[in-house]
């Protein structure tokens, strides 16, 4: 079993600015991600509230780069999924995944978010089928359609606004009558013609036989059902933090996310946690990166004290 410093699990801004803080404070450290590194900010089309970068950048790119910096100063990553921490509650902890096992004297866990679902019926038989959760990687596929967005916040409306580059029109279905967007993109929506907008609405079914074709929509106001023809609903209802495998192993709040002090901490002794699965009150890049820098610095306090 290979042992190291510091394991850190997840690669989205958070983990990768942590292995980079890391690595320079020369710990033997280990990123373990399961999927692509970068998380959900790949999925982004365009970065335009990263600090210190006039032109809009990819997501995809942000992180490419990080990674490489990352990389440059010694971090490893390798390809792993991780279900499971034995020993937790003291250190040497060890880092159960699939076949593979590592061991490590501090953790930090950046695990990140994944979407909401909507739960609304019709919504899982049709994922792939016209219900998605990521506009720009699926918007393509709808060039000329009408297609729905659910959702006020920041993904939805940031979406919406990059569908319309695609589509013929974005009909934004919204259970409210105001936008939990922040206001420069909610000016952005307002002006564009091809998005329209459904106050107050809910969706009860996505219909739709191999592919989606319609939704059947309620408004809250009054109780009318209609039914509004599209070809793809894209979901941006929120995320949920990726703690499920941890349960029982660490105190969760009640959404799931993690709890910790200024310093990253969790209650558990070498136990850490940055980015969006921890709980906090504002989850963007630059506050991803703040937690891996102030998680990676606490580790390195951590490791001299023992
Ligand atoms: P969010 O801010 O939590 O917004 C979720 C939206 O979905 C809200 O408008 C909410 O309605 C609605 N909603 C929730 N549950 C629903 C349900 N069951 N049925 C119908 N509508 C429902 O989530 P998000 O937009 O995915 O953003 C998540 C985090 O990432 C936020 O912190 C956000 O700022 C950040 N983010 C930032 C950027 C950026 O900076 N450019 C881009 C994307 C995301 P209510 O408003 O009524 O609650």
């Amino acid at each position: 079993m290979s042992h190291y410093d510091l394991i850190i699990i997840g690669g989205g801004p958070a983990g990768l600015t942590a292995g980079l803080y890391a690595s320079r404070a020369r710990l033997a450290t280990l990123l373990l991600e399961k999927a692509a590194l970068g998380g959900q900010v790949i999925k982004s089309d365009q970065i335009e509230n990263y600090p210190c970068s006039e032109r809009s950048v990819s997501g995809f790119e942000l992180m490419h780069n990080l990674e490489q910096q990352a990389a440059k100063f010694g971090l490893i990553i390798e390809t792993a999924d991780v279900h499971e921490i034995a020993s937790i509650d003291r250190p040497p902890l060890q880092v159960l995944a699939g076949e593979k096992k590592f061991s490590c004297q501090a953790l930090i866990i950046a695990t990140g978010s994944e979407p909401t679902m909507l739960g609304a019926e019709g919504e899982q038989r049709l994922i792939g089928r016209g219900v998605s959760y990521c506009a720009t990687c699926d918007g393509a596929f709808f060039r000329d359609k009408e297609v729905a967005v659910v959702g006020g916040g920041d993904a939805a409306i940031e979406e919406a606004l990059f569908l319309t580059r695609l589509v013929k029109k974005v009909h934004i279905i919204h259970r409210r009558d105001k936008l939990r967007a922040i206001k420069i993109l909610q000016e952005r929506a307002f002006a564009d013609s091809k998005i329209a907008f459904l106050w107050n609405t809910v969706v009860e079914r996505i219909e739709g036989g191999e592919r989606v074709d319609s939704l059947t929509l309620k408004r809250l106001t009054d109780g009318t059902i209609h039914i509004l023809p599209v070809a793809a609903v894209f979901i941006y209802v929120g995320l949920r933090p990726n703690t499920s495998w941890l349960a029982n192993r660490l105190p969760l709040t009640a959404d799931g996310f993690i709890e910790t002090n200024d310093h990253m901490a969790t209650s558990l002794p070498g136990v850490f946690a940055a980015g969006d699965v921890r709980k906090k009150l504002l989850r963007q890049i630059a506050t991803a990166v703040g937690d891996g820098s102030t998680a990676a610095f606490a580790v390195e306090k951590y490791l001299q004290s023992r």
